[in-house]
């Protein structure tokens, strides 16, 4: 990919790349006031996350309350960005690794953690979705905040759709090649070499904004 992304801040409306998202968040008076307005409210922290293999692709900031459970953080990031088929899924943090479920399938306690208990300013941490095709996200801890909504996690600022085109025709992309990664037009998509190969089509897969599109079946009930 190679390009970066941007986003809108969400107080403010400005359009920025994450860089200079990071530099903008923290000192955003709109995005104080947001973080501000919300009944209960609690201390907390903003959080940058990224995709390890192109963090200035695919990337969001949040505000989460000390309070908030791993499970909660889990449950977010599947939700926006990850779920296709219930895969487990892992925090690493000072090297120890809570697992969402254990291998006979039942949800672990680890995750009943809060944020609080065990991340601060500064912190690096790393989080797996799915231990086959795995999806590498990499969390930091930007800032410790007087004021966060309680129980919630508050999306700051997330990338815009990166702007795939199409490998043959350079239109727009829709949609994501699962064998061989290209991005494809809906036009071109009958003369993508995997499907003539193949003389089928079980590999495309609609192109969504998210560090797992076109992996395993991310995506597919849009179809
Ligand atoms: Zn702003
Ligand atoms: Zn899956
Ligand atoms: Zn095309
Ligand atoms: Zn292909």
């Amino acid at each position: 990919m190679g390009f970066k992304t941007k986003g809108a801040c969400t107080g403010c409306k400005e359009i920025l790349t994450p860089g200079r998202g990071e530099a903008h968040l923290l000192k955003c008076k709109e995005t104080l006031q947001l973080l501000q307005s919300g009944e209960k409210l609690e201390e907390g922290y903003i959080i940058r996350i990224s995709w390890v293999e192109e963090p200035n692709v695919y990337w969001m900031f949040v505000a989460v309350p000390k309070t908030l459970a791993l499970i909660d953080l889990d449950d977010f990031l599947r939700e926006i960005w990850l779920e296709c088929c219930g895969h487990m899924s892992e925090f690493t943090i000072l090297g120890k690794e809570y697992v969402s479920h254990t291998y006979s399938g039942s949800p672990s306690k680890v995750m009943k953690k809060h944020l609080g208990e065990i991340v601060f300013e500064g912190l690096e941490f790393e989080y797996t979705y799915d231990m086959g095709s795995s999806t590498y996200l990499l969390l930091k801890v930007l800032e410790a905040i007087d004021a966060t909504p309680s129980h919630q996690v508050t999306l700051l600022m997330r990338n815009d759709p990166p702007p795939f085109v199409c490998e043959k025709c350079k239109k727009p992309a829709e949609i994501i090649c699962m064998v061989c990664g290209a991005t494809i037009c809906k036009k071109c998509q009958k003369k993508h070499p995997c499907v003539e190969k193949e003389e089928a089509t079980y590999m495309l897969m609609p192109l969504v904004n998210s560090p797992r599109t076109g992996v395993c079946g991310y995506g597919d009930e849009e179809i």
